[in-house]
């Protein structure tokens, strides 16, 4: 196996990103001047979707909310109350920059499996999984690097990259005459979402994993494995993660190639801001060397909440009711769209994570002007522009269907559809 030492970082200047609360989006070019030029690539459709969840009576099917009532609230405002009584330190000071020492343990425990051992020093706990992304790009993106992404790609990862400039080349995993070397080799690494990735739903079958890590073992690159939705399965046995494939035969402490990435934001609460990376310890301690000066710490009290929740068993306890109403969700969704959007769209149906990617039928659909239409209609999508690197594709969307009821979800479907005949007849 080629050594997987992460290359030396190039830092690039870049200006503070302005923290103005996300307004619509409106011509940047005069008020971008003096700002780094990475920013006038952004995509303003981007700020439009996000700006939307603030539209009175809006269907928000834009967004990738999780469903508030789900969160156990009393119990976690009890052990925010304990632990900064019982653990002040750490709750309320600076702590560790890898993140506490007993919450690494527990995530290297919960991570390991009969093949794959796991230490402390292979876990670095970061302020969701957001940050991971964020510390990737700066540890191993060069200045013009290349990213081999599964293609359409996560817009919090593209955001996350975007100061670096980095080219892509999109990996369609899902092709069966894909092969993912020519996409890996001289990558600076490649990114996968493969449980149920954001924005397409889809799950990246077992040979897919197999070639994807075979692949990363090959070409000597690191690949990320981002996986927050692998703890909502709705259907059928989790699948292997690429981490464990890429342990496998590889006796000792875990040094192999995959980056993994996961977080609480989906089996607990996003606001507690906890994600963690499991990787090779040389990784962990890069990670963590650009972690200091990007927050010196994830929030001690957000760790002691997340520790104390997980040796309780809170996550176990209310995963049944999350995925049984993500469940439920899902399929309401997914009838009233074969109800309201089967001459329109082409979809399949996830067996989990929080989105449906719906290709439109006809050619002439544009998905960016069918956001916009949709706004003025009251129902908001995320058009697939934002997902392409390049920002061309127009032909697909992505519709949430954890955060609003089933009568919503049906309206939000009617509203788009009404949408959709106003964009093609305009
Ligand atoms: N990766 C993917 C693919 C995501 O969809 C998300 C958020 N929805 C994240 C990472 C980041 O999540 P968080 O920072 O809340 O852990």
């Amino acid at each position: 196996m080629p050594a997987h030492a992460p290359a030396p970082h190039t830092p690039v200047p870049h200006a503070a990103a302005p923290d103005a609360p996300i307004a619509p989006a409106q011509p940047q070019a005069a008020s971008r001047r003096g700002f780094a030029p990475w920013l006038a690539q952004t995509n303003d459709v981007t700020s439009v979707f996000l700006a939307a969840g603030q539209i009175p009576d809006l269907i928000n099917l834009g967004g990738g909310l999780p469903e508030p009532s789900l969160w156990p609230v009393e119990e976690l405002a009890d052990l925010a109350a304990a632990v900064i009584r019982s653990h002040p330190a750490e709750a309320l000071g600076y702590g560790p920059i890898p993140g506490l020492p007993a919450l690494r343990d527990l995530i290297a425990a919960r991570c390991s499996t009969a093949n794959l051992r796991l230490t402390r020093d292979n876990v670095l706990i970061t302020t969701g999984g957001m940050q991971a992304l964020e510390l990737v790009g700066k540890v191993l993106l060069q200045p013009g690097g290349t990213v081999a992404a599964q293609s359409p790609a996560y817009l919090g990862a593209l955001d996350a990259w975007r100061p670096h400039v980095p080219r892509y080349r999109p990996m369609r995993i899902e092709r069966n005459d894909h092969d993912p070397r020519a996409a890996m080799q001289g990558a600076q690494f490649a990114y996968t979402v493969p449980n149920f990735s954001n924005p397409s739903g889809r799950l990246v079958s077992l040979p897919e994993r197999q070639a994807l890590v075979a692949a990363a073992h090959e070409t000597g690159t690191w690949l990320i494995e981002d996986d927050p939705y692998g703890v909502l399965y709705y259907e059928g046995a989790p699948l292997p993660r690429l981490l464990d494939l890429s342990a496998a035969g590889h006796p000792g402490p875990y040094a192999g190639p995959v980056v993994y990435m996961g977080s609480l934001s989906k089996e607990l609460t996003p606001g507690l801001r906890i994600g963690w990376v499991v990787a090779a310890p040389a990784m962990i301690a890069a990670l963590a060397t650009a972690k200091q000066g990007s927050d010196m710490c994830t929030s001690g009290l957000s760790q002691m909440l997340a520790l104390r929740a997980l040796e309780g068993g809170m996550t176990e306890r209310i995963r049944p009711a999350i995925l049984s109403l993500y469940r439920a969700r899902r399929d309401a969704l997914c009838a009233a769209m074969r109800e309201h959007l089967a001459g329109d769209l082409d979809w399949q149906v996830p067996s989990g994570g929080m989105f449906v990617w719906a290709t439109a039928r006809d050619p002439r659909l544009d998905t960016d002007r069918l956001l916009q239409v949709g706004l003025a209609h009251g129902v908001c999508i995320s058009p697939s522009s934002v997902f392409d690197p390049q920002g061309q594709d127009r032909r697909s969307l992505r519709i949430n269907f954890t955060l609003n009821p089933p009568e919503a979800l049906e309206e939000g479907c009617r509203r788009l559809a009404r949408a959709i005949r106003a964009t093609l007849a305009a």
